[in-house]
């Protein structure tokens, strides 16, 4: 049953224009949440009390008919023109591979440096995704060792902890999923925030104290992601650590942690605004602040498992002291985009052997038959990644749909 909304999260971020909808019901075909209506061949309809806002249906649409109607890029223009604000962009890996593609350069070519520079010429301070990404899997990976430890091992552990399996979080379409059609799982989905969650605080108070020493109030934080999805969770009530962190200090100003959300399509629409072609572009170093450093764990979130593979790499290495070596999955027969492993561990302390359980889904749907065996109490996983988009999030609902590049 879906949940009612609360009164400032944004949704309504995907519509069908009703005059070039041909009723061809591709969109159907792609949506996981069945949340369009209209018979074949009459103009469709999204319900906005289903949709998960990801943008599977607009990217796959063949008349152009949907629509991202959430158009922040003048905003951004504005601020970056402002000389008391400090413009921060969190750019999420996929954006790097894809953004070529709209000014015509080959589908796929990873841009980074072209990337940076761009940004940079258009006055934007970087913060790498990737360095939040590191946080996320820190956090998700020690969340996991202690359900283990408590589950598994029946270790004594403190504090609150969720059951097992535990699900991957990062994914805003895949936890509105499970919010509006399986709230009573929602204990399963990690508690760790996703990186976009944690890129907002980070960046208005670490970044605004020790990186560029300006009030967090002057910091607009942008998010750059493949995803249309990332502007509602940008836009979700319970975002704005930051400014609860700076209230406690006297500060009075409200904010999201994220002010906005700029999707792949939407970054090549604003630097062709402001002239900046990142085929000729200076490319620049990215690493020129801490915070956009990174280990290269969160690169591998663009793709499905690279979350699942992050989080495991760590905990497997705290329980075992050893790296893990190459991860061997197996398509689940009878199970659409379903794979599984088997990680044997050796616990460092006393020799004890465990063998964990781990399931990657992607496509939101393709998850109903994990669910069930959770909701049965007979599901043999310890650790389930699902990303909504057919791939993971470089097939995301912000990244181009026209490989061929969109006119300036
Ligand atoms: Fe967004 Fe990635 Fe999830 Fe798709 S898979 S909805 S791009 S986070």
């Amino acid at each position: 049953m879906p949940k009612t909304y609360q009164a400032n999260e944004l949704t309504g971020i995907i519509k069908i224009d009703a005059d070039k909808c041909k009723g061809c019901d591709t969109c159907k075909s792609f949506c996981p949440a069945d949340a369009i209506n209209g018979a074949y061949g009459a103009t469709h309809e999204i319900d906005n009390e289903r949709c998960l806002q990801c943008g599977q249906c607009l990217v796959n649409c063949p008349f152009g008919a949907i629509e991202d109607t959430v158009d922040v890029v003048d905003q951004v223009i504005e601020k970056l023109k402002d000389s008391n604000t400090t413009v921060v962009a969190t750019v999420a890996p996929a954006v790097r591979v894809a953004l070529g593609e709209e000014f015509g350069m080959e589908p796929g070519k990873l841009i980074t440096e072209q990337m940076y520079g761009a940004l940079k010429k258009a006055g934007f301070k970087i913060m790498d995704v990737n360095f939040a990404a590191d946080n996320t899997i820190l956090e998700e990976g020690t969340e996991l060792i202690h359900k283990i430890q408590k589950y598994v091992l029946n270790q004594s552990v403190e504090g609150e902890l969720g059951p097992l399996p535990q699900f991957t979080s990062c994914c805003p379409a895949w936890v509105r999923y499970m919010e509006l059609y399986h709230p009573n799982l929602r204990q399963h989905l990690s508690s760790a925030k996703s990186p976009q969650g944690m890129a907002g605080p980070v960046a208005k108070i670490y970044g605004a104290e020790e990186v560029w020493k300006v009030q967090p109030e002057q910091i607009f934080c942008v998010g750059v992601y493949p995803c249309t999805a990332k502007k509602l969770e940008a836009s979700r009530p319970e975002f704005t650590a930051a400014a609860d962190y700076w209230k406690k200090k006297g500060h009075t100003a409200t904010y999201q942690d994220t002010d906005v959300v700029l999707t792949t399509r939407d970054l090549a629409r604003l630097l062709k605004k402001l002239n900046i072609d990142v085929r000729n572009v200076e490319p620049a170093e990215e690493k020129d602040n801490p915070l956009a450093e990174y280990t290269g764990a969160g690169t591998i979130f663009g793709a499905t498992g690279g979350v699942m593979e992050a989080a495991l790499r760590t905990a497997y290495f705290v329980l075992t002291g050893e790296e893990l070596g190459e991860l061997h999955f197996e398509p689940v027969r009878g199970l659409k985009e379903v794979k599984t492993a088997e990680v044997p561990i050796k616990l460092k302390e006393n020799g004890q052997e465990i063998t964990l359980k781990i399931a990657v889904v992607h496509g939101t749907k393709n998850v109903e038959p994990l669910l069930a065996e959770i909701e049965a109490g007979n599901s043999p996983y310890h650790f389930i990644e699902v990303m909504n988009c057919p791939g993971g999030c470089v097939n995301g609902g912000g990244q181009p749909i026209n490989p061929m590049g969109t006119s300036w």
